[in-house]
């Protein structure tokens, strides 16, 4: 099996949250796709281990924002690489409850949705909910949604200019060291440094605060391997 075959199969990226006793949370995921129009349903593939999971099990809701492409490597950061057991992730993000409870994330988002889970289907690792569409929402109406392959390039430096982590391979100098975070893909190029954070450009990685922690998943440097 070519595993390279399954990067020609095209996603957005979303934040699904639902609530349930008092438990909130959400996740960044990539499989959300319309089943039906009429009545407007869609599906959603959730894997059993995430924490809302559970949650949407037991609450039968779920909400959808739809991430724009210039999403913030903060909200990519806090629903995509922690865990709501471990923290609030709606700590530090623009949230509102709609009339069904749910939170709604407005960040970064181009589209909203509501729904009502109607039917689930066991599959292994992951379960299918299907939801019946209870509302749904344009944000920004001229925002680029984010799809999984522009984020993969994105954080692999191979992204158009305007990406905040972009890194144009042809500024590589020969020889340059580069390292990689083991856990997002992110890549730290020394003559790009992280200005965000404070790094000025030309900051060798081995000049790096031992505090310095990826700007896009938070993984300590111990966790970057030089390339
Ligand atoms: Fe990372």
């Amino acid at each position: 099996m070519d595993f390279q075959a399954f990067y020609q199969l095209s996603y957005g990226l979303y934040i699904i949250t639902s609530v349930w006793d008092n438990k909130k949370n959400g996740f960044i995921g990539n499989t959300v796709f319309q089943v039906t129009s009429k009545p407007p349903t869609m599906a959603i593939s959730v894997n059993k281990e995430n924490y809302t999971h559970d949650i949407i099990a037991e609450s039968k809701f779920f909400a959808v924002s739809v991430l724009t492409r210039n999403t913030s490597m903060d909200i990519i950061r806090t629903f995509g690489y922690n865990s709501g057991k471990d923290m609030d992730k709606f700590a530090n993000v623009t949230v509102q409850t709609s009339e069904n409870g749910l939170p709604l994330v407005l960040n970064d988002t181009s589209a909203l949705f509501e729904c009502r889970v109607i039917k689930t289907v066991d599959a292994g690792t992951h379960t299918l909910f299907i939801g019946e569409i209870l509302s749904a929402e344009l944000v920004q109406p001229n925002a680029d949604p984010l799809t999984y392959k522009y984020y993969r390039e994105v954080h692999k430096g191979k992204a158009p200019a305007k990406a905040p982590t972009f890194i144009d391979e042809t500024d590589i100098k020969a020889g340059e060291e580069i390292y990689t975070c083991q856990i997002c893909h992110y890549q730290y190029k020394a003559s790009a440094g992280d200005p965000d954070h404070g790094i000025a450009p030309g900051t060798s990685f081995e000049d790096l605060p031992d505090d310095w922690t990826c700007p896009v998943c938070g993984a300590t440097k111990d966790l970057f391997e030089k390339n």
